[in-house]
């Protein structure tokens, strides 16, 4: 048996086209375009690597980016009273801020000075709350992201065994949560989970966000399952080369001779994250500016 592989490459490209059919009509009915704010501080390279490609994806899809980079020793009050002025700034329809801080600041304290209405990483305590509670709001990129290959590749969800390998608040509780609203009976494993290989071989659906390269073998799952690995790891450099293999937390070659289907690493959930956020960011600019969004899907 060989797996389907799911191409969360196409998935987001397509998801990207009708992104930017929705920015243009918005601009047209706003009168301006959907406005995403980015705040990076300090120079760490990963970080401006990722807000470098969110600014150029932005432009892409017909909407206006605003990049704030401030220095590594910029001060908590700096960096709120930044925040305060594009909560105001009636361009500004999406803020994010690029984690990891500088240690010095609080980052529980930043994330949630974001209006929650403005919040297009989900990650404020009134954007998770309403997902707890089921209330229209804005949810993480890369859970939702997650979410829609799935609902693409399944359908229905409804009944459905899903294991989340990983509670994290960027993307194991909330996938958990848009499962649960999906109707799945969802099971949270962590690294304190016991007999992790008899808890995943139970799943219908395994979502993977742990950070351990290819921890999650093919003996574990269940025959005709569908795996959605989250996460991205880089392996140490082989002979001669000088950056290492990227590799989820699923042990890919074993996965597709059990699955019914598999996102690889690279080309699965990753290019997913960015299409969501400018999904976010257009959504929140038509409740922000009272536009109505047209019936479809995002
Ligand atoms: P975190 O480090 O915040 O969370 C990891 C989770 O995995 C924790 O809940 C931890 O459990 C659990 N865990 C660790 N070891 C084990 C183990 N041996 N068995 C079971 N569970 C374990 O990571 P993130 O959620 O932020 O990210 C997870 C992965 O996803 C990373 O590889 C990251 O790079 C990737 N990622 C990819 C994105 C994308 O765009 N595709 C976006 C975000 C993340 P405990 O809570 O008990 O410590």
């Amino acid at each position: 048996m060989s797996a389907e592989i799911i191409d969360g490459k196409a998935f987001a490209a397509d998801l990207r086209a009708r992104v930017a059919d929705y920015a243009a009509t918005f601009a047209q009915a706003a009168g301006r375009k959907a406005g995403l704010a980015v705040v990076l501080v300090g120079e760490d390279p990963a970080s401006k690597v990722y807000v470098a490609s969110k600014g150029r994806a932005t432009i892409e899809c017909g909407m206006a980016s605003f990049e704030h980079k401030l220095p590594a020793d910029t001060a908590q009050e700096a960096l709120i009273a930044l925040i305060d002025q594009l909560n105001a700034d009636p361009l500004v329809d999406g803020i994010l801020v690029q984690l990891p801080l500088p240690g010095h600041l609080d980052e529980q304290a930043v994330v949630a000075r974001i209006d929650p209405d403005k919040d297009v990483d989900g990650l404020t305590p009134i954007s998770t709350g309403r997902l707890a509670l089921g209330q229209p709001g804005l949810v993480p990129c890369t859970p939702l992201g997650s979410l829609m290959l799935l609902k693409d590749r399944l359908g229905s969800l409804s009944g459905l065994d899903a294991v989340v390998i990983g509670r994290s608040i960027l993307v194991g509780k909330p996938m958990a949560q848009l499962l649960l609203a999906e109707n799945c009976t969802v099971t949270i494993a962590h690294s304190r989970t016991r007999d992790l290989p008899a808890v995943v071989r139970r799943a219908d659906i395994v979502v993977a966000a742990v950070g351990r390269p290819e921890m999650i073998k093919g003996s574990w799952l269940k025959p005709g399952c569908t795996v959605i690995d989250v996460g991205i790891n880089r392996l140490p450099p082989e002979d001669g080369q000088t950056k290492g293999r990227l590799v989820g937390d699923v042990d890919f070659a074993e996965a597709v001779q059990v699955a019914a289907a598999v996102t690889p690493v690279p080309g699965g959930v990753g290019p997913m994250t960015i299409a969501v956020l400018l999904r976010n960011t257009v959504v929140a600019a038509h409740c922000n500016a009272g536009v109505a969004l047209a019936a479809g899907a995002l």
